[in-house]
């Protein structure tokens, strides 16, 4: 770590952005979102002064999932829709370490769709990043979850027939209590929102706009900045049926913090809640147990 102050003529350790990166160079095309994406997380990393042993960053498969290799974090490159599972293993294992889950809008809402709801309403303190390209980008621009409607796509060549899926509005149902939406055009945004959610206990939801300019064109900046606008300042996050109505509007990309709900109890809380009952318990003795089952 980088040795850059002192306080009282004792040297003080603050990390920097450039700590939490590996020496490995991302092989992101020239352009890509996630570049941005990996900016910002590093820098929210830092802005928290999160050691890096303290830190897992895990991912499925796809462009964006490369994301622990170019950090000097803990982090696992895993299953294809499986970065929620293994990220929940990890905080069970270890509750008191930071775990980020990430990867793209395929990779989450597609492959790995049935985890989501379920990681939702458990709660659990892991942030999830969702790195939304609108298009598989690693296997050559085939049509996501989240591709507009009539996009032409390698597997659309008359346009693509499926409506959107509404990230929001699906982890809104589930009960997410922290859901936002940034964009890789605003990193400084971007940085704000990934800190919130670390902060946030319990399951944070984070659509990080991400564009793909290979497969989805080099306008994509262009036109997600068209349709993109900042929540207003008088904007309430805690307003539920306020968050439903930003969520349903899917003419705008709203970027800002849409829900955030601090009276959820996360996971951890209620599984020491659960063993400490479960410990109080007297135990009975094996044959009598045992006795219980017999005919
Ligand atoms: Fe990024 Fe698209 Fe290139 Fe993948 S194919 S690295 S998502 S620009």
């Amino acid at each position: 770590m980088t040795t850059t102050e002192t306080i009282n003529d004792t040297p003080i350790e603050r990390p920097k952005p450039k700590d939490y990166k590996s020496d490995l160079k991302p092989v992101w095309c020239p352009g890509c979102g996630n570049y941005a994406v990996l900016n910002a997380l590093a820098q929210a990393f830092t802005d928290l002064e999160i050691p890096r042993e303290n830190l897992a960053v895990i991912t499925g498969i796809g462009c964006s999932s490369r994301l622990p290799g170019y950090l000097s974090t803990y982090g696992f490159n895993s299953l294809h829709g499986r970065a929620l599972p293994i990220a929940l293993g990890v905080k069970l294992a270890n509750p008191s370490i930071t775990v980020i889950a990430a990867g793209g809008d395929g990779d989450g809402f597609s492959i790995g769709g049935g985890h989501v709801p379920h990681a939702v309403r458990r709660n659990a303190d892991i942030t999830y990043i969702v790195m939304d390209n609108r298009i598989y980008g690693l296997t050559k621009g085939q049509m996501s979850p989240t591709t507009p409607l009539d996009s032409y796509t390698s597997t659309t060549t008359y346009g693509s027939y499926d409506p959107p899926v509404n990230m929001a509005g699906y982890v809104l149902a589930y009960g997410a209590g922290f859901i936002a939406r940034g964009f890789a055009g605003n990193i400084k945004q971007l940085t704000e929102l990934f800190k919130q959610g670390i902060l946030y206990r319990g399951f944070s939801f984070i659509q990080a706009l991400s564009p793909c300019v290979t497969y989805r064109g080099q306008g994509e900046y262009a036109a997600i900045k068209a349709v993109s606008k900042d929540l207003p300042p008088d904007y309430d996050p805690g307003n539920l049926r306020a968050a439903w109505e930003i969520a349903e509007n899917t003419d705008s990309e709203y970027l800002g913090v849409i829900y955030l709900n601090k009276n959820l109890v996360p996971y951890e809380e209620r599984l020491a809640r659960m063993r400490a009952t479960a410990l109080s318990r007297p135990v009975k003795p094996l044959d009598e147990l045992m006795d219980e089952f017999k005919p």
